[in-house]
Parts: structure tokens; sequence; C-alpha cells
């Protein structure tokens, strides 16, 4: 006969569907209550660039600042930075899962919303294929199911293999990513938001927001799991 702490542990199984990934327990969805409790969250942020407020140098009245409104839930910090490492650097693509349930929970329970497509920010081809997928759309394809949104990819490209951005400092990221994308499917008078990992300083989504914007959508947000503080 099965004991007592069997029959639980087979019934929490089965309440709880999925293991968290971090401490492996059972959990409903993604990480589970106590692990999530663990990331930091940003107090506070400013709804132009996503950073604590007051900020110092908000982009919000600046010109080439395209980007209406930033979603970044958590703060770049553990244990955010081993996860996305992970999931970018060391094959954990489920990852993407659990982080994107952390950004669709933060959408849903603290956001108006109002987009019509989502964008995961492209990898360069070449990229692609060394890591067998972006990371980008494995974090904004969860965010689609949950919140409903579609999830668009094709004809939206990352043209230019620019350099790994965290090895260059913020002008030259600006320089380095200008012109990186391509848009050639119609996005003409979308609500777009695109989705990606961490935003540090901007330069990525910003570039992707200017090229969406010139293909003429109508507006872009950025949401990403973390904000580089
Ligand atoms: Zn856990
Ligand atoms: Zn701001």
């Amino acid at each position: 006969m099965a004991s007592l702490s069997e029959v639980y542990s087979t019934l929490l199984d089965y309440l709880l569907p999925e293991r968290c990934p971090l401490c492996a327990d059972p959990s409903m969805k993604g990480y589970c209550g106590d692990c999530r409790d663990t990331f930091a969250v940003v107090t506070d942020p400013c709804s132009a660039c996503g950073l604590s407020r007051p900020v110092e140098l908000c982009p919000r009245n600046d010109a080439s600042w395209h980007i209406a409104r930033v979603v970044a839930p958590l703060t770049y910090s553990q244990p955010a930075i081993s996860q996305i490492h992970a999931l970018k650097f060391a094959s954990r693509r489920f990852l993407g899962r659990a982080l994107g349930l952390i950004l669709a929970e933060t959408l849903r329970s603290g956001f108006e919303i109002d987009v019509d497509a989502l964008i995961p920010v492209p990898l360069h081809a070449q990229r692609v294929r060394k890591r067998g997928y972006n990371q980008a759309i494995e974090i904004a394809r969860p965010v689609a199911d949950e919140l409903r949104i579609p999830l668009r990819i094709a004809g939206i490209r990352r043209i230019v293999a620019t350099k790994p951005l965290a090895e260059l400092d913020a002008d030259a990221r600006q320089r380095s990513i200008a012109g990186a994308f391509s848009v050639t499917r119609n996005v003409y008078g979308l609500r777009l938001a695109i989705v990606d990992d961490v935003i540090t300083t901007g330069a990525t989504v910003n570039a992707l927001a200017a090229q969406l914007l010139e293909a003429g959508a109508e507006n872009v947000e950025a949401w990403a799991v973390a904000r580089a503080l």
C-alpha cells in the first residue's frame, strides 16, 4: 500500500503538473511561487524607459527614441541573470517559457494592452544557426499564448551581424545597431510590441522600432523579461 507521503506527492504531481526550473519542485506553471519571489522587480518604473523613477536621463523627450512604452518587470540581477544566460548560452531553451510567463503575468495583471502583434527581436541567421533557436521567440511564445496576441516572425530580419553588444559602450552600441534590421512584411497601421530577453541601453529595441515605424507601424512598445539598470 502506498504511504501517505507517496499519495500526497502523487496528488501534488497531479495538481501541479510542472517542475519549477529553479528548484525542481512541482509548480503550476513555470517557476514555483517561492522561486518567483526571489526575482527582484523594478520598482516604480518609468513607462517610457522602464527604469526606476526618478530617471536621470529618460529618453522620453529624445527625438531618436521610438518606443512608446517599456514593460520589463525584473531587474537584471540574480537569479534573472543566470536564467537568461542559461537560455541564451547553455541551450536551456525551455527557460524561455518560464521567463515569458513572468512577463505575461506582469502584463496581464498591471497593464492595459492594446497591441495587434508581437515582434520578437530577430537574431542574425548566423547566430540562429549556432544557437539553434532565438531566445526572444522562446520568450514571446508564451506571452502570445497567454495574452492571445499573434506572433509575427517572418519578414523581420537582422541583416547585419553585429558584435555582441555587451562588449560595446552605449555610443558604440547605437552606431553598431542602426540599420541592423530589415522589415519586409506589411505592418502598416499596426500597434506592435517588440519582445526581447533583456533591455540594456535600449539601442536594439529602439533600432528595430525605428524600422517598424518607417514601414508604417502605428505604435511600437518594447516588452522584455528584465531591465538592466
Ligand atoms: Zn522553485
Ligand atoms: Zn524614463
